[in-house]
C-alpha cells in the first residue's frame, strides 16, 4: 500500500475543534492541500454543529477548493427506536428484577461514522458500485419478519432493514489495487492514547497532522479563536450516553431544544420489545430529567445511597472529554473497520 504515494488526502471531519483546525490549516497552506473532507452525519447533532459545518463549508472549504461530503447511514435516533432495525445506543442499563447494572454494546460509531466514511473513501478512490441484485434477506420483496422479532414469536412483517425496504442491494467494491488515501484524523497531543491504526485498510491509512505539529486541544482552540472562530461546539449525538454531567448541564441551560429532545428520547428508549433491562442515557440510571446532573461534589455523591463505592464521579462529571471519534472508541474498546460493508 505504501509503495505508491497516496492518491488522495481526505479529512475525517467531525466538525469539532480539532478537525476544524485541520481543515483550516490545510486551507491556509500550513498543511498540504486536502482533496476532500468527509462528515459522517448521524442525524442527531445539535443545531450548532450543523450551523458550524455550513459556515465552515462556505467560508473555508469552498474557497480553498476542498469539497465536503456529508455521508450518512440513517438517523440514529429513529433507527434505535425502530423495532424492525436492530440498532442500539451504548445506553446504561439496569435489570429491574436483579438490580444488575450494565451497558449496551457500542456499535453506533462504526455503523454511523466509520462505515460511511470508508465507503465514501472507496468511491473517491475509484471503486465501482455493483449493479443492484435482489436482497436475499427479504427475497427481493422489501418486507420481512425480522429475525429478532421471530425469536420472540412475533411474526409481524415490516420493512427489510438490510436493503432499506428497496428489495435490492448494491455494494461499493474495492478501489483499484495500489490506490490508497491518506486519512487525516484530528487527534491532538492530549489524545495520543487514542491513536491506533485499527481503522486502516488496504486503501486507507491514518495520518495525524496535529501530532506532527505538536498541537494540543488548547492550542487548536487558540488557533481557531485567532482566526475568528470563537465557539466551536463539541460534536456528538444529542442523546449520547457518554455525555458527562457537565455536558448535560450545558445542554439543559444553553440548548433547551436539544435537552427536550434528549429527555423525550430517554423516556421513549427506556424499554423495548423483549427487553428485560431498562435503558438510560444518564449513568445514574435515572430518567434524564430527574438525574442528578447538578450534584458535582464527590462528598455529595457519596452520601447518596443510590450510588455504590465503585461509582466513578469523575466519569459522571466529565463523560469522555474526547468526543466520539470513528477512529477510537470512547468506551475503551477499539472499534474495528468493516471495510467490506457497503
Ligand atoms: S456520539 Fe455517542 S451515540 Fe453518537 S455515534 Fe458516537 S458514541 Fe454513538
Ligand atoms: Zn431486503
Amino acid at each position: 500500500m505504501t509503495d505508491h504515494p497516496p492518491a488522495l488526502r481526505i479529512l475525517s471531519l467531525g466538525a469539532g475543534v480539532q478537525s476544524t483546525t485541520l481543515l483550516m490549516l490545510a486551507a491556509d497552506g500550513t498543511l498540504p492541500a486536502l482533496d476532500a473532507a468527509v462528515f459522517a452525519d448521524t442525524g442527531w447533532e445539535p443545531a450548532a454543529v450543523y450551523e458550524h459545518l455550513d459556515r465552515l463549508e462556505a467560508e473555508v472549504a469552498r474557497p480553498a477548493g476542498i469539497p465536503i461530503y456529508r455521508v450518512s447511514s440513517g438517523r440514529i435516533q429513529d433507527d434505535v427506536l425502530d423495532p424492525d432495525k436492530q440498532r442500539s445506543l451504548p445506553a446504561h442499563t439496569r435489570d429491574p428484577e436483579t438490580g444488575e447494572d450494565g451497558m449496551l454494546n457500542r456499535r453506533c460509531t462504526q455503523t454511523y461514522k466509520l462505515t460511511p466514511i470508508l465507503r465514501q473513501a472507496r468511491l473517491l478512490l475509484g471503486a465501482q458500485t455493483s449493479d443492484p441484485t435482489p436482497c436475499r434477506y427479504c427475497d427481493g420483496s422489501g418486507t420481512r419478519v425480522a429475525p429478532w422479532r421471530a425469536k420472540r414469536d412475533d411474526h409481524t412483517p415490516g420493512p427489510c432493514s438490510v436493503c432499506g425496504a428497496t428489495g435490492t442491494l448494491a455494494r461499493v467494491g474495492q478501489p483499484p489495487a495500489g490506490v490508497w488515501a491518506e486519512q487525516w484524523i484530528g487527534f491532538s497531543t492530549d489524545e495520543i492514547g487514542r491513536v491506533s491504526d485499527r481503522g486502516d485498510t488496504r486503501y486507507s491509512r491514518s495520518r495525524h497532522p496535529l501530532l506532527e505539529l505538536n498541537m494540543s486541544r488548547t492550542q487548536c482552540d487558540a488557533y481557531l479563536k485567532h482566526r475568528g472562530w470563537t465557539s466551536v461546539e463539541k460534536s456528538a449525538c444529542i442523546g449520547c450516553p457518554f455525555h458527562g454531567n457537565a455536558e448535560w448541564r450545558r445542554m439543559r441551560d444553553a440548548d433547551p431544544e436539544s435537552w427536550a429532545d434528549a429527555v423525550a428520547f430517554d423516556k421513549a428508549y427506556r424499554t423495548g420489545p423483549g427487553l428485560r433491562h431498562e435503558r438510560f442515557l444518564h449513568i445514574s440510571r435515572k430518567p434524564l430529567d430527574q438525574a442528578p446532573i447538578d450534584r458535582v461534589r464527590p462528598s455529595e455523591w457519596q452520601q447518596d445511597t443510590v450510588f455504590d463505592a465503585a461509582y466513578d464521579h469523575e466519569l459522571a462529571e466529565q463523560g469522555d472529554p474526547d468526543g466520539c471519534s470513528p477512529w477510537a472508541c470512547r468506551s475503551g474498546q477499539p472499534v474495528t473497520a468493516d471495510d467490506t460493508a457497503a
